[in-house]
């Protein structure tokens, strides 16, 4: 399965056993993307949420 890439339109390979939730990365700018639905051979994805920024004061 191939998704885009929202930050450089590169093509996204999604394995096709991918899982919903599963994190996957371009290869082009290294965005992280997790795997929101899957279906028909389609794959949608949204920006992987960085936990780090919630660390601390
Ligand atoms: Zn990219």
């Amino acid at each position: 399965m191939i998704a885009k890439c929202e930050e450089c339109d590169a093509d996204i390979t999604v394995p096709d056993d991918a899982i919903v939730g599963e994190i996957v990365q371009c290869k082009e700018c290294s965005s992280e993307y997790e795997v929101v639905s899957i279906g028909d051979g389609k794959v949608e994805l949204k920006p992987a949420e960085v936990a780090e920024e919630d660390w601390g004061e």
